[in-house]
């Protein structure tokens, strides 16, 4: 039965805070209630607390008694939470609380993201800061901002003032896993700029639709093909048997997902039956070729409106040559975790406004200098072709330690409590881990968190019985730290 979520269960300290901030809105974006809140809290209870200018929230708690001269460790989670909701859902995020039920095994929202991605962190957090009999370091709770909209608040934190030299991240959905490293990523956008001609020809568009997309980093390993590299494909086999000069050609919305669809248009200076032919041939082989990652791949080709200009043939080659020499997907594999990708790219999207096409990647790696060397070869690339480039958004991996000791206080103390071992692994995708560890020199670092579904949707839920044996567990690796 699915009733509103009383805080009556246990871990009860810990459900009480996540209901307190379910009541804040808290969007990316939208930070200075929640992380007044925070200042609040710390105030209130006699806490050194500061914030700054991003509204980034640091509170120091004094290590319990007999720990008080320990080696402080660094507890953080973020702030911010994903704003979904399902259309039938009136909310108004901005000013509304989340309403939360349960079913008696799982907390969520009514209509929403629940956030406890990474609201369970903040929660945790203020519960072990409330506390006066729970067994610690010195800590220093880090809250951040906007990590689900580009790690803003990690980026802009001034970690000087940080001492701990080893730190706890709670912002991963997966009990018994500890990640002990993440990819760095970085932006590269190729901008080529064409001389328009006037178009006179026949004007047919070109769809690659139905694939099946997904997250470029955590699904770039199903090799799930990426419509607009299948475009490059397309009209360069087409250019085999038909002369045209490309029109336009638009594909993707964001950059870090694969695309699933591509619309180019082309002006026909031959006769048009040529291409029809083509592409019968490729729509068959290409579904041969993807039946078992994509078989709702479809190859389209239809005739359209004129259009006043189109590119001359010099630059319709140049584009297609960039499509089809640009490496994509998969790079590389992990030389120390069994399948996990170690670098990657994804050809997000591809647009063509006021003459000039502009093709966006988001390059991933967990070693920093594959991605320098993978993020060269694209600049030569571009270069070869006369386009112009820029590298942007650039934020660090978190490289695996060889040797870590929070490593191995997480492992054992889990191997002691549940008589198993732990998953202990990488993530192809972002964590703010990395940005710390390129800020604190040495930083020993680990991620973990309770059982959290479907995350950034609106079927969010949150194990409540993973959660209690999530809290335990921290509180054992506290005292054993
Ligand atoms: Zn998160």
């Amino acid at each position: 039965m699915i009733e509103r979520f009383n805080a009556d269960v246990e871990p009860k300290k810990v459900f009480e805070y996540f209901s307190e901030i379910s009541d804040i809105p808290r969007g990316s974006g939208h930070m200075e209630k929640i992380s007044s809140y925070c200042c609040d809290f710390a105030r209130s209870r006699g806490l050194e607390c500061y914030s700054d200018e991003a509204l980034n929230v640091v509170i120091c708690k004094n290590g319990s008694v007999g720990r008080e001269n320990e080696p402080p460790v660094i507890l953080q989670g973020h702030l911010d939470m994903v704003w979904e909701k399902r259309s039938d859902c009136s909310i108004d995020f901005e000013k509304d609380g989340l309403e939360l039920l349960s079913d008696g095994e799982y907390v969520f929202a009514n209509g929403t993201t629940l956030g406890g991605d990474d609201g369970i962190a903040v929660a945790y957090c203020l519960a072990i800061l409330d506390s006066d009999d729970i067994s610690h370091p010195p800590l220093e709770v880090v809250f951040t901002v906007d990590e689900e909209t580009g790690m803003d608040g990690a980026l802009a934190l001034d970690a000087s003032r940080l001492k701990g030299k080893r730190m706890i991240n709670i912002d991963s959905e997966d009990e018994g896993t500890l990640w002990i490293g993440c990819a760095g990523g970085a932006r590269f956008d190729a901008l080529y700029e064409f001389s328009p001609v006037s178009a006179s020809g026949t004007a047919c568009e070109i769809v690659v639709s139905g694939l099946h997309g997904g997250h470029s980093g955590a699904e770039i390993h199903n090799g799930y093909a990426n419509a607009n590299v299948v475009m490059g494909r397309v009209l360069k086999e087409i250019s085999g048997s038909v002369d045209f000069c490309l029109a336009c050609i638009c594909g993707g919305t964001m950059d870090n997902a694969i695309t699933r669809e591509c619309r180019s248009k082309i002006i026909i200076l031959s006769e048009s039956e040529a291409l029809f032919k083509v592409i019968n041939r490729l729509n068959s082989s290409l579904r041969k070729e993807f039946s078992e990652t994509d078989p709702d791949f479809s190859l389209r080709v239809r005739s359209c409106k004129n259009e006043k200009t189109c590119m001359n043939k010099t630059d319709t080659e140049r584009i297609i040559g960039m499509l089809c020499d640009f490496p994509n997907g998969v790079v590389s594999w992990s030389k120390s975790i069994d399948g996990l990708v170690q670098t990657s790219l994804n050809l997000g999207t591809i647009k063509t406004v006021d003459n000039k096409v502009s093709l966006v990647y988001l390059v991933r790696s967990c070693d920093n200098s594959e991605k320098a060397s993978l993020i060269d070869k694209l600049k030569i690339t571009a270069e070869k072709y006369g386009a112009e480039y820029k590298v942007h958004s650039e934020y660090p991996a978190w490289e695996i330690r060889e040797a870590s000791e929070l490593q191995n206080i997480f492992a054992e103390t889990y191997e002691k409590m549940f008589g198993k071992k732990m998953t202990v692994t990488a993530i192809h995708a972002g964590l703010e881990c990395g940005l710390f560890c390129g800020k604190i020199d040495g930083l020993d670092c680990v991620s973990f968190g309770p059982d959290i579904f479907d995350i950034h949707t609106p079927d969010e839920k949150l194990s409540i019985p993973s959660c209690a044996r999530t809290w335990e567990y921290l509180l054992a690796v506290l005292k054993n730290l």
